[in-house]
């Protein structure tokens, strides 16, 4: 066995091994236009194939085409996108259909430079959507990819620096056959995702393991290297849930850009004496008529997010929050707005409580308060 293979063997080896073991019933593969790939590859982007199935169905069914998805508002395609995460992959996919709409005749590029031009879309998304989509020879390097390339041929230095990810771009261009590049393509991501996996690769099922220059060295757990990660930040928020009328709670819009940007969440404070305050000046409501949630801890890639939550049930409604920018949310008939998962999650939990009658109804301060209904 050699060390390093030679680059011509892992597309010989793996089309026969894709034939009788690749994955061939996923959505996207029944009918590859080129809109429908390059969706699913956008979605694939830091997400499991099991999870973004049925989005991916959803969203088809929603946005058929390119047409669909231009005309839609953001809000209604970030509604699609909920507990998916990673919005900015949606804001820029509405980007992209509406120039392409807009300047491309609604036809989606045919080249990899065009391609790469659309809001989102870096060279690997192009790649793939030409290659499964086209047929077009051209390479791809997604998390899978890197993996099978990384241990087939030893490459020890650390992802992430510009020399590691231009060897493993020159890898992953000399491995791609000149043809049946669609099969090639499909079954790489396959190994990676089904065999080749972070933990526990199936080395002695794998089809390219006489030519498995991680095996031969016995280092298989060592690679990928891993990647020096900076200590993790933690960040707190307050969230105010004002519910109304049993059925409603008060969701304001997040500017465009950045973290949950374009989706709806409660009024928001950095500190919980801020938080009591609105409650106070905005619905003259009491602290000890707020309810306390446990706190929620979020996680996104490079922090954590603690979520402090307060809930304050009116009992009548208040023209003073009709704000612009601002909407009351219909808990059992939702508006098309895009929510953050835990943002879901913990509107949930307030209709929950209240079902259950365990939350205090806030009156202004002054007026007796309603005795609590007691279930059970
Ligand atoms: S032999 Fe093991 S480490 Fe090498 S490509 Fe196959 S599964 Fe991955």
């Amino acid at each position: 066995m050699k060390e390093v293979p030679d680059t011509a063997v892992l597309a010989a080896r793996l089309l026969p091994w894709f034939r009788r073991h690749g994955r061939r019933h996923l959505p996207w593969q029944s009918d590859p236009t080129p809109y429908r790939v390059w969706i699913s590859e956008v979605m694939l982007q830091q997400t499991q194939v099991e999870t973004a199935i049925p989005y991916f169905q959803q969203f088809i069914e929603r946005f058929p085409d390119v047409g669909s998805l231009a005309a839609a508002s953001l809000d209604e395609v970030l509604h699609l996108w909920s507990g998916l995460g990673y919005y900015a992959r949606a804001r820029n996919l509405h980007r992209a259909a509406n120039e392409i709409v807009l300047r491309r005749d609604r036809q989606i590029p045919e080249t990899l430079v065009e391609l790469m031009a659309l809001p989102g879309v870096g060279r690997s998304t192009a790649g793939a959507v030409l290659a499964l989509a086209r047929g077009q020879r051209h390479a791809i390097l997604d998390g899978n990819v890197k993996r099978v390339l990384a241990r087939m041929f030893c490459i020890r230095d650390r992802p992430g620096n510009s020399e590691t990810t231009a060897r493993l771009w020159q890898l992953a261009d000399q491995c791609t056959p000149t043809a049946r590049v669609a099969e090639y393509t499909q079954a790489i991501m396959d190994l990676g995702a089904t065999v080749c996996t972070r933990a526990n690769p199936g080395c002695n099922h794998c089809p390219v393991s006489a030519d498995c220059g991680a095996l031969a060295a016995n280092c298989v757990q060592e690679l990928p290297a891993r990647r020096i990660r900076g200590t993790r930040r933690l960040r707190q928020t307050q969230m105010v849930f004002v519910l109304r009328n049993g059925r409603e709670v008060l969701l304001r819009k997040r500017a465009p850009q950045g973290i949950w940007g374009g989706l709806w969440v409660p009024p928001e404070f950095p500190r919980a004496a801020v938080a009591r305050a609105w409650c106070g000046s905005t619905f003259g409501v009491a602290t000890r008529q707020l309810q306390r949630l446990p706190v929620l801890r979020h996680s996104f890639t490079h922090f954590d997010l603690d979520i402090e939550s307060w809930v304050l049930k009116l009992q009548h409604d208040n023209s003073r929050v009709e704000e612009p920018g601002s909407v009351w949310y219909t808990y059992d008939a939702p508006q098309s707005l895009g929510l953050p998962a835990p943002v879901s999650r913990l509107i949930e939990a307030c209709f929950a409580d209240d079902k259950n009658g365990s939350m205090r109804d806030a009156r202004p301060r002054g007026g007796r308060p309603r005795p609590r209904a007691l279930s059970g």
